[in-house]
């Protein structure tokens, strides 16, 4: 039989079936994998799994590039084994009714005036799914979570940000335990980015004025769910050689690049928007790395509204939501004069000012010759209303900021607060979101965000809880074992290592995950400045304790990179080896594996520097239980029975004695409270106390540390006021 009448016959057979060619059934799913909310939607991450489970692991779970691999005909000989069509269809019909409903939403009953200005959300990354790597790390997390419950919810709102066809590093250690970074290009093709069109239909680019010539940038749209992303990418025909290569990288590069993404990301956004005609109620800066965004706004209103430039001034601030991260002074980006002049000096004449007023506007003293324009500053100057990211965070701001309001107390410095929250069904395993659907009222997915969904936690069976923990606990192993010899193998290590890598961890010992960036600051090894002392936690034969650490370091961070090192080469060492563990290249993917399956988040920053934090809150949703430092969020979480605490949310100026005091304490707190109370087993073997502490953790937490209610208290305490001409009150607490 020719293929043709293969095709034929096989299309004879389906649409007998269900009245859909094979072509159909591949645009379905097509459609389907080009709108990112298939990715919080666990039966649809299923589907396109049961296409193909060894492909589409790996291609890094990419239901684009797994389609791409297939033929309409190949697709549907495998719906017709796994007897997909239905849930093909079903999905299918679920996500245009998604897409449809914009009155049946809180967003619509509580935000209405956005409808037709919606708010601009700015950042310079955005962390939506491990296929996409234009994020490095929480902040763009963040940013993903943000707009993705703001699509949840239905609160106008577009995203802007910046297409890295290189992305940030993927992390490779060497035999010596150092880490290796290598980057990638991403196949435009495979990702769900489509040119985004202005209103003729066609596509757009936008030019920005430097004094050194003019910067290109085409604007991309992804849909993640009902909002749209714009991301701008200046590989474009037009641009310098190495123009071309601006926004390849995260975080790579020099001031100049740096300052150079950040005006794309900043007039080149606003510019954007302007031409595909969507005129924004409101500008969230995610971050100070948009803070030039504003600039390009009040020029808009000077030639649009005939306003001088401090009406126009005025009115942008009122309009314009600043959102601050970064608690020490260094963290925060600074530029000197001359490379201002260079990138905004066109647009400083258009605004008609000098380029002292200009740098005034990012100086704390204006007229401070020595000082340089900091991004956080003009931040502060062009928003009426600024937040901090926790509460412990807002009173860190406000004293870091006190000097641009001299003339106020601490109290009175307009820096409030909204803290982080996650976007539940991002993070949520499908087992425990199961386990709540059985137990809680039925459209508790629409109200993440209500604390009183969550009580329902308490009528769940402790051991029905306990059991679906542990299937969780087993599938992080199974994921780590591949993950390890998988690692030793392309290390060249001997097939007895690789054997032994599949072995490690124990089913039954207390597990504790570490992930996130390895910033001194946060005293990855902590646990390791008594070595004596972590090895008889470890090795307890009674009562066995086991780690699981990840991360990245900076690739400029030497000190961050031999943190990594240390901890990765305690395998080499007899106590350690099988149960201190380290797993490459952290990602949201070997993230999701963590936070699902840990029975303990430890997090130990060096407090107060950690701004939120946010992959503990991830920990909550399924189950852990979180033993932090009361830093970020912990600090307003912890409510003695919700978790663990380290220290005493006190910190010592001394950083030595500070390290060595917290390094005591989180001994103790193991010794003391975790390991008894995880082994404390009834008569049936399950730990009642702390299952008990499992429910108060999911009952106090999950509603309030959402992206929903983030998102709600965005709308609420700065969106509507912002959007609305109120100006009286400048602060969002
Ligand atoms: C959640 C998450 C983060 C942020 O977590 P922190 O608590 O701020 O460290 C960073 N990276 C990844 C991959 C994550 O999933």
């Amino acid at each position: 039989m020719s293929p043709k009448a293969t095709i034929r016959q096989a299309t004879v057979e389906y649409s007998s079936w269900t009245g859909v060619t094979p072509e159909a059934l591949y645009e379905k799913c097509l459609t389907l994998a080009k709108n990112l909310w298939w990715s919080w939607q666990p039966e649809i991450v299923s589907l396109f799994r049961d296409l193909d489970p060894v492909r589409f692991r790996q291609l890094g779970h990419n239901p684009i590039a797994l389609l791409a691999e297939m033929t309409p005909k190949q697709l549907q000989e495998r719906a017709a084994q796994m007897v997909l069509y239905t849930r093909i269809n079903q999905a299918h019909r679920r996500l245009n009714r998604y897409l449809a409903n914009r009155q049946d939403t809180w967003g619509a009953r509580k935000a209405g005036v956005l409808g037709s200005a919606p708010v601009a959300y700015f950042s310079t990354e955005f962390g939506l799914h491990e296929s996409i790597p234009i994020y490095s790390g929480g902040l763009g997390i963040l940013a993903g979570d943000h707009i993705k419950a703001a699509s949840g919810l239905g609160v106008p709102l577009v995203g802007i940000g910046l297409f890295y066809d290189q992305g940030y590093f993927k992390q490779q250690l060497d035999i010596d335990g150092y880490q290796r970074e290598e980057y990638i290009n991403t196949k435009v093709e495979d990702l769900p980015m489509l040119p985004a069109l202005d209103a003729k239909g066609a596509p757009i680019t936008v030019s920005i004025d430097t004094r050194d010539g003019k910067l290109l940038a085409k604007v991309w749209l992804i849909h993640v769910g009902r909002t749209p992303l714009y991301l701008l990418d200046c590989d474009v025909e037009g641009n310098y050689p190495h123009d071309r290569e601006l926004t390849s990288r995260l975080y790579g590069g020099d001031h100049r690049t740096r300052i150079r993404q950040e005006l794309v990301l900043g007039v080149g956004g606003v510019k954007a928007l302007r031409t595909l005609g969507i005129t924004p109620g409101v500008y969230h800066l995610n971050e100070g790395h948009s803070a030039f965004a504003p600039l390009q706004v009040i020029w808009e209103r000077m030639h649009d509204d005939g306003l001088g430039f401090d009406d126009a001034l005025r009115s942008v601030a009122q309009q314009t939501v600043f959102t601050t991260h970064t608690p020490v002074p260094a963290g925060h980006d600074r530029f000197d004069s001359r490379l201002i002049e260079e990138h905004l000096g066109p647009l400083r004449d258009q605004l008609g000012i000098t380029h002292e007023q200009l740098m005034g506007l990012g100086r704390v003293e204006p007229q401070n010759d020595g000082e340089r324009f900091c991004m956080t500053v003009i931040g502060l100057k062009l928003s009426r209303r600024a937040n901090a990211v926790s509460s412990l965070h807002g009173h860190v701001s406000r004293r870091m900021w006190a000097n641009l309001w001299p003339w106020r107390v601490e109290e009175e410095i307009p820096i409030g607060h909204i803290t982080n929250g996650v976007h539940t069904p991002s993070w949520l395993a499908h087992q425990m979101q199961q386990l709540y659907d059985r137990y809680f009222v039925s459209d508790w997915a629409e109200r993440m965000g209500d604390p009183s969904i969550w009580q329902k936690i308490y009528e769940v069976d402790p051991g029905e809880l306990w059991e679906t923990h542990i299937v969780l606990k087993s599938t992080l192993l199974d994921f780590v074992r591949r993950r390890l010899s998988r690692q030793c193998r392309r290390r060249g290590e001997d097939d007895e290592t690789v054997d032994a890598a599949q072995k490690v961890l124990d089913p039954g010992a207390l597990t504790i995950g570490f992930a996130r960036r390895f910033a001194t600051y946060k005293r990855a090894d902590l646990i390791l400045r008594n070595l004596d002392r972590f090895g008889e936690i470890v090795t307890n034969e009674k009562h066995p304790v086991q780690f699981i650490f990840s991360g990245k370091a900076h690739p400029a961070d030497e000190p961050g990179k031999n943190l990594i090192k240390r901890i990765a080469n305690l395998r080499f060492d007899p106590r350690f080896a099988g149960r201190v563990v380290f797993v490459e290249d952290y990602d949201i993917n070997v993230g999701r594996h963590l936070v699902q399956g840990v029975d303990v988040w430890l997090n130990n920053p060096r407090r107060p520097l950690e701004a939120s934090g946010t992959s503990g809150q991830k920990v909550v949703l399924n189950g852990g239980l979180n033993c932090s430092v009361l830093d970020g969020w912990w600090a307003e979480a912890y409510n003695g029975m919700n978790g663990f605490a380290i220290g005493k949310g006190r910190h010592h100026v001394d950083q030595e004695r500070n390290d060595a005091r917290d390094a005591e304490d989180l001994l103790r707190v193991l010794q003391e409270e975790v390991i008894p109370i995880f082994y404390d087993l009834d008569d049936h073997g399950l730990p009642r106390p702390w299952i008990e502490r499992m429910m108060n953790s999911i009952a106090t937490l999950a509603a309030r540390f959402s992206a929903h209610r983030m998102v709600m208290d965005y709308v609420e305490k700065a969106y509507l006021i912002a959007a609305g001409g109120e100006s009286s009150d400048m602060s969002v607490r």
